[in-house]
């Protein structure tokens, strides 16, 4: 039987939504691998949220219980899993590329001997073979390597969130649900003292409006007009490579093929003439805007709603208008 693993993600108490996604495309490969999904999850009480994740597709839920679990720390949580997983020998792990997944990953792949395939935008399985094929930009981005792991087990990967939408869920599918009580006296290296929250801007990957900002803002202070109507609809800035390239702004903000990937309720991109890549990082958000002085860029081919005109003078129009409407309260 071929086992795929997700190692879910439980942030203050809560299983995160990137969980749903890992378990969209652990569901896709195991379909094709005729396998088991299993759900590893790592906390304390939070049983009551475990068959959620049977409905969202696992087949298995294994929850570690210990109340040191509830907060992440690589070396104790990976003294709960290496066992596990040299006894269930998977075929295939997989967690989200966030700092987590990017922090255990490397350390359990290590332990484990194996490989580990950082940050894929797609996987699958190879027909032939059964092997997992992993894909990420790479070289710059200039290429799409799709890398294997053909001699060691497990295939390690993590992948880029937002990158597949969550399963519809469905609360007639059956599994099973295992409690591993851990009585174990971890002694890690790190402890946490203290938890201090850092005032912040509402990440990409998190917004639900995103409005993007390309050369057609013709200068690096225009984006200040971003971040202003940004603020005021709740949302977040992004960026095409062309204007993080030119230092208009930082690179975690660029969306695309070599940038983030997002899928937001709303994209409005102004001034980004629609380039393939940029397109790789935001077609899948569910209403795009498009603002662009050209009405042939190819921007408006994939957009929802398209405003032909200066960028300037319509963000202008549109923050003057978003303004009045936060004094009026509505
Ligand atoms: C390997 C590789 C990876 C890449 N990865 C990414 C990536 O991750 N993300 C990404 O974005 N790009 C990426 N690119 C670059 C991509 O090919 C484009 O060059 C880039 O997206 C173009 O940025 P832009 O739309 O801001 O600029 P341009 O293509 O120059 O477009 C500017 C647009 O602004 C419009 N405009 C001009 N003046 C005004 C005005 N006054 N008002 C309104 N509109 C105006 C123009 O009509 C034009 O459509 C990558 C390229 C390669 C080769």
């Amino acid at each position: 039987m071929k086992d795929v693993f997700i190692l879910s993600e439980v942030r203050e108490g809560k299983i995160h939504p990137v969980t749903y996604e890992l378990l969209a495309w652990g569901r896709f490969l195991t379909d094709k691998l005729k396998g088991t999904l299993s759900a590893l999850v790592l906390g304390d009480n939070l049983e009551d949220q475990l068959e959620e994740l049977i409905f969202y597709g696992a087949d298995k839920v294994e929850f570690f219980k210990n109340s040191e679990l509830e907060i992440f720390n690589v070396e104790n949580y990976s003294k709960v899993l290496i066992p596990f997983i040299k006894e269930k020998n998977p075929e295939i792990i997989l967690a989200s590329a966030t700092t987590r997944g990017r922090t255990i990953m490397p350390y359990l792949a290590g332990k484990l001997k194996t490989g580990l395939t950082a940050d894929c935008t797609h996987l699958d399985i190879e027909e032939d073979t059964g092997l997992l094929l992993q894909t990420r930009p790479a070289i710059g981005g200039n290429v799409l390597a799709t890398i294997k792991t053909p001699e060691h087990k497990p295939q390690m990967a993590t992948v880029r969130p937002k990158g597949k939408k969550p399963l519809l869920k469905d609360k007639n599918r059956k599994g099973e649900v295992i409690i591993h009580n851990i009585n174990e006296n971890f002694s890690s290296r790190t402890k946490r003292l203290d938890l201090k929250r850092r005032e912040e801007e509402i990440s990409l990957s998190d917004a639900e409006i995103i409005i993007s900002g390309g050369k057609g803002l013709k200068n690096p202070q225009n984006f200040y007009l971003l971040f202003d109507i940004a603020h005021l609809l709740g949302g977040a800035v992004g960026a095409s490579r062309s204007v993080v390239d030119m230092g208009w702004i930082e690179y975690s903000h660029q969306v695309g093929l070599s940038g983030k990937t997002v899928n937001p309720k709303v994209y409005i991109a102004v001034g980004i003439s629609g380039a393939v890549q940029h397109l790789a990082g935001m077609i899948n958000s569910e209403n795009i805007i498009a603002i662009n002085k050209d009405p042939d860029a190819p921007i408006f081919q994939v957009s929802d709603l398209g405003i032909v005109g200066d960028a300037i003078e319509i963000l202008s129009l549109l923050k003057r208008k978003l303004e009045e409407r936060k004094k009026r309260n509505v």
